[in-house]
């Protein structure tokens, strides 16, 4: 089998040194294990999308030495890998859930608007008494709701999340955690807007692009529930899990390219840094190949870099 790792930014901001190290080792582990590296953007939360953010991302990977052999700008056999470009295929199947009773639409004037950002972890699903759904979507006779869609009704597409068992998220770094259903409550897939919320974009994403290993921070661990139920309701077989300590600052703050005092990495290049001392420092934030030694080139980091000598801990 061979390894298809991806580094999928969201340009809604600058990048930071959090997400120049989920880069390298996605980088590194293709390398390691002679796989392939897809460089995808997803640009479908289009109020946040920064302009330049996009060129910035390719100007950083070739400052750090970093090459990859599918992505956005280069093409590749399983393309587009602009989400924005790829609106028609979650259409398709978030019809497709529909059609199987996985998936409801949900005529309430929210409609997800503000739902499933990937980067924060919010409560989406029907309860009584909030601005979202109350449930009476759900309960919908799907004859009528169907009627609804088809006279061109603005609607959502909300994953009906059944009753069940904890989802359990096998990780490579962190091993097993359960997720109970009751946290899971039905979420937007589709938003009014016709764009895909982050969960379901990356599930279908991951999994057409044939991404073997998800490598990223672990601010996305509590969404991997969603995307495996995704996955599940679809008979896809769900990749490999890694989800990497996250980068704290001084204050032990996780790091945001929303906020203006986190230096983007281009910053760094203006400061003088060389691109082999940021590699080498980022290289063992989480990441310790044994022994004492410290100052490693690109080539050798490639070699040596494994997934099991990842630690857990903020770095
Ligand atoms: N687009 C997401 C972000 O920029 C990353 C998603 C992922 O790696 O699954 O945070």
């Amino acid at each position: 089998m061979t390894v298809r790792v991806r580094f999928a930014p969201s340009p809604t901001g600058h990048l930071h040194i959090g997400g120049v190290r989920t880069a390298l080792f996605n980088f590194l582990y293709a390398r390691h294990t002679g796989g392939r590296l897809i460089l995808r953007l997803e640009d479908t939360d289009v109020d946040r999308n920064v302009p330049g953010a996009e060129q910035a991302f390719v100007e950083a990977f070739k400052w750090l030495g970093l090459t990859w052999d599918e992505g956005f700008d280069i093409g590749g056999p399983y393309g587009p890998y602009r989400c924005s470009e790829r609106l028609p295929i979650y259409r398709a199947y978030a019809e497709e859930l529909m059609a199987s009773g996985r998936a409801y639409a949900c005529f309430c004037a929210q409609g997800g608007a503000h739902e499933e950002r990937p980067d924060e972890d919010e409560d989406d699903g029907p309860r009584a008494g909030t601005s979202g759904c109350a449930g009476e979507c759900r309960a919908m006779d799907p004859e009528l709701a169907r009627k609804r869609v088809k006279a061109g009704e603005p609607h959502a597409v909300r994953f009906l999340a059944p009753p069940g068992p904890a989802v359990v998220v096998r990780d490579r770094i962190r091993g097993e955690i359960a997720f109970e259903r009751e946290e899971l409550r039905d979420f937007v897939i589709l938003k009014r807007d016709g764009m895909p919320t982050y969960n379901f974009q990356v599930a279908i994403d991951d999994h057409l692009m044939a991404i073997t290993h998800v490598i990223r921070g672990e601010e996305h661990l509590s969404n991997t529930p969603r995307q495996l139920l995704i996955y599940e309701a679809l008979g896809f077989t769900p990749p490999e899990f890694a989800h990497l300590p996250i980068v704290l600052d001084e204050t032990r703050k996780k790091l945001s390219k929303r906020d203006p005092n986190v230096l983007p990495v281009s910053a760094y290049r203006e400061l003088g840094y060389l691109p082999e001392a940021i590699v080498n420092f980022l290289a063992l934030l989480g990441w310790s190949p044994g022994g004492e030694e410290e100052m490693f080139g690109l080539d050798e980091l490639c070699a040596r870099f494994d997934l099991d000598r990842v630690g857990r801990a903020g770095a």
